[in-house]
């Protein structure tokens, strides 16, 4: 017989992974398949697959490429597994990590930006007696590149009437130069205005247009003798004094000043727009007089990916070659719904669904075989009409000799793999053991799974009764975006979920609906935004838990005796806190060449407190242990105490009992962070009508959990509020009151409204692209 796990051997065997809650599973995954890994939120699902199978390759590729790293993975510690046979290494392209930094964009990302310039350099059109550029001097990030009016900014700083005047009705007395500074120095200002013969009681706006002008504008400093009019109290001897214009007072105080504060409120009269000499495009004007097919880098940058593909013809030499590889690397990109993205658009501004799937289509041209790819619900923000292109880019990876490991919890997806890992059978201490590892129809006959219930029944289409709207909220015309002039009406006290493809402009277009434009309450949006960027941020601090928490340990007898305090609990002031770490628990860990990454305090070994804090106890647990505690275990602990079990309920009831309380906000999904604020929403009681927006609130969330979200979303809707969803999950969709679905595209072939009304309605429009999807959920 031949040796299991040598190197023939085609599965990765993992043998007693106990990382978080992992219940020592053994589990074997084949080599080059496609592997999804399935089961409810918090079951372990990424704890084996990033925790476990990725962590582990990770620490292996550290060891060889840099053996002094040891002492980093010695700090850091190893996945607790047994042994992992088979394991190739490994590429995460993980949602959560890497915050991109503002100067990258999608042609960063890509590296299509570098190829692009490349082409500019060898094979643009230069203008008669031009010198050839290098690659860099097509970069706003370089110095030969950027533009020298506003260092490759692409915007430059500037005053208006407008914003240094607000209310023209004012005198200068008056204060009509808003922008002025205050006291003695904005007075000197009015008289010497007046000396040079401006009259300072006159409403601004009666003033002659010239006046005004230089008033607000001069670049000249005249000297001149000012005799200042005598106020009540005090004579002032006449005196020289300088004029300055609002604008350069401003701009100077903008550049100059050490004061934060002056700095901050010169900037408030201050508008940003498009620098007037490279026109925004952030590059030198040599760089800029180069074109190809009659169109200038900045000009290609800014097309959609699927125009700039088309405009990249070329009919032979170096161009050819350049432009072909240019169009293939795009085409994966477009594949991937993303077609409607340019290559200037900053990542920032993109969701977290976007930015993974650009990487994933980049990381189809890198060549990379004989590696494991894990990753993150690839399908975040895919309409169920791209959910096949991604199945394809994923054969595709596999297809180039490589495994593919996704968490994923789209059915769609689940069916299209080769091989399922279910994770099971609930979350936290109730979950953490692998319930099946094998071919996906095999699934069918596990029990306890949860997975297989809603993969193999069909769950009957919700028959609820579709509720009458109680009025409607207008919105628009918007033109922003590709919105071009819309209007839209959202219904009342109803369920109303927002459809159509990735970038048809369903963000932009609920993200219109404010207090303001509203007009009808309350208007609170539950996004997918961290709660908070540091370890410092947790479930507990968010929802103000860990308030109450403090209280009752600072009235436990073992803190009277102390002495201690309410902040005597507290991680974020010295006192109660370990100093070592200043309360994070961890310490961040720098070595060369490798991105930093935390270890456990060495003194209080992530406990965050100093000895004599954690010596006080509350039914025998310390302040720590306590943080350390599950949501659903603190719930039975804090039973007797009313306000912490209030608020540990609304948590338990958007299915977060498996987090700890002391969870750092760094270490939650969009989704966790999502529902965390769902349930501080839901702690308050409101009587007021509210608006509730929620983008994408199924992401992360197994179809069992999505059921429990949506009895809590639609309990919302029958206390008397508004909820409006955007979202891809047709269960959802065809279980919503009205429906609005944007299109048909994305990016200029979208951006209107192709269908609005119930759910069967849409499903039979002609136009849409959601139409055939929801129809099957009605079905
Ligand atoms: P899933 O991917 O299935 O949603 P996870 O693997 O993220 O589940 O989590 C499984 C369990 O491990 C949960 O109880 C979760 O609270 C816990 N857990 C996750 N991350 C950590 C961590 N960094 N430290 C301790 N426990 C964690
Ligand atoms: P959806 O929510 O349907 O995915 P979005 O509203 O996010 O669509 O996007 C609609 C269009 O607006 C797309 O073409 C997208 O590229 C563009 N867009 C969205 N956000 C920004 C932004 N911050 N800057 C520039 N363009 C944007
Ligand atoms: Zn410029
Ligand atoms: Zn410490």
């Amino acid at each position: 017989m031949y040796d299991r796990s040598g190197p023939h051997d085609p599965y990765v065997r993992v043998r007693g992974a106990r990382e978080h809650n992992l219940q020592g599973v053994d589990v074997d995954v084949p080599r080059d398949v496609l592997a999804v890994f399935t089961g409810v939120s918090g079951s372990g699902k990424s704890s084996l697959a990033f925790g476990t199978i990725y962590a582990e390759a990770q620490r292996r590729y550290f060891e060889s490429v840099a053996p002094y790293a040891r002492r980093l993975i010695h700090q850091v510690g190893a996945p607790k597994v047994g042994e992992i046979t088979g394991l190739p290494p490994a590429v995460s392209l993980q949602q959560r990590r890497a915050a991109p930094t503002s100067r990258s964009s999608v042609g960063t990302v890509t590296n299509l930006s570098n190829s692009l310039r490349m082409l500019f350099s060898r094979a643009g059109d230069y203008p008669p007696g031009a010198e050839r550029l290098d690659s860099d001097s097509f970069s706003p990030n370089t110095a030969v590149g950027a533009c020298p009016e506003c260092h490759g900014l692409g915007r430059v700083h500037r005053t208006t009437e407008q914003t240094l005047v607000p209310d023209p009705s004012l005198s200068i007395r008056e204060g009509a130069i808003a922008a002025w500074p205050g006291a003695w120095q904005g007075k000197n200002l009015r008289d010497i205005l007046d000396t040079l013969g401006y009259d300072v009681d006159r409403p601004w706006r009666e003033l002659p247009a010239e006046q005004r002008e230089w008033i607000l504008f001069t670049d000249e400093q005249p000297v001149v003798t000012v005799h200042p009019v005598r106020d009540a109290d005090r004579i002032q001897r006449p005196y020289q004094g300088t004029y300055m214009s609002a604008r350069r007072y401003v701009l100077k105080t903008f550049a100059d000043s050490k004061s934060q504060t002056l700095r901050a409120k010169a900037e408030r009269f201050l508008v940003a727009s498009p620098c007037p000499a490279c026109g925004g495009s952030r590059l030198r004007p040599e760089a800029m007089a180069v074109t190809f097919g009659g169109r200038t880098i900045a000009d290609l940058a800014a097309l959609p990916l699927t125009e700039l593909a088309a405009s990249l013809v070329a009919d032979g030499g170096a161009a050819r070659v350049l432009t072909e590889d240019l169009r293939s690397r795009i085409a994966p990109v477009v594949e991937l719904g993303l077609g409607y993205l340019s290559l200037d658009r900053a990542t920032p501004t993109l969701s977290a669904g976007e930015l993974q799937r650009l990487r994933l289509a980049t990381q189809l041209r890198t060549g990379l075989f004989g590696v494991v790819y894990v990753l993150d619900e690839p399908s975040a923000g895919l309409h169920p009409a791209d959910t096949e292109a991604l199945l394809t880019v994923l054969a595709r990876l596999k297809a180039a000799g490589n495994s593919v490991f996704v968490v994923e919890h789209h059915l769609d997806v689940m069916r299209g793999a080769d091989w399922l890992v279910d994770v099971g059978p609930l979350a936290g201490e109730h979950g953490g053991r692998v319930l099946h590892s094998g071919p996906v129809a095999d699934l069918a006959t596990v029990e306890e799974s949860a997975t297989a219930r809603f993969l193999f029944q069909r769950s009957p289409a919700p028959t609820r009764q579709v509720r009458k709207p109680r009025g409607h909220l207008k919105v628009g015309p918007v033109t922003r975006h590709n919105l071009r002039g819309v209007t839209a009406e959202f219904p009342l006290g109803v369920f109303t979920a927002v459809t159509g493809v990735s970038g048809s402009g369903k963000s932009t277009l609920v993200g219109e609906i404010t207090d303001e434009a509203a007009g009808v309450g309350r208007v609170v949006s539950v996004d997918q935004k961290p709660i908070g960027r540091t370890p410092r941020s947790n479930l507990a601090t968010y929802t103000g838990l860990f308030d109450v928490v403090r209280k009752v340990f600072a009235g436990t007898e073992g803190a009277r005796e102390r002495g201690y305090g309410v902040s005597r609990f507290s991680f974020n002031v010295a006192g109660g806190r370990c100093e070592t770490c200043q309360g994070e628990g961890f310490v961040s860990v720098e070595l060369l060449f490798l991105p930093s990454t935390y270890a456990p305090c060495p003194d209080c070994g992530g406990a965050r407190y100093n000895p004599e804090t954690l010596e006080v106890t509350y039914r025998g647990r310390n302040i720590a242990e306590v943080l350390d505690l599950t949501v659903e275990s603190a719930a039975d602990f804090f039973a007797d105490s009313p306000p912490v079990a209030r608020s540990l309920a609304t948590l338990l009831d958007v299915g977060l009992g498996y987090l700890r309380l002391g969870q750092p906000a760094t270490e939650l999904s969009g989704g966790e962070a999502q529902r965390i604020k769902l349930a501080s929403e839901l702690q308050r009681v409101h009587r007021a009508h509210t608006v509730y927006l929620l983008d994408e609130p199924t992401t992360g969330l197994h179809p069992a959990d999505v059921e429990v979200l949506m009895r809590q979303l639609h309990g919302l809707v029958d206390a008397g509020h508004t909820v409006i969803v955007v979202e891809h999950d047709m269960s959802v969709v065809a279980g919503a009151d009205w429906v609005i679905d944007l299109g048909p595209g994305g990016g200029d072939a979208g951006g209107r409204i192709v269908a609005a009304g119930v759910p069967e309605a849409v499903a039979g429009a002609a136009e849409s692209a959601t139409a055939p999807y929801l129809t099957r959920a009605l079905t």
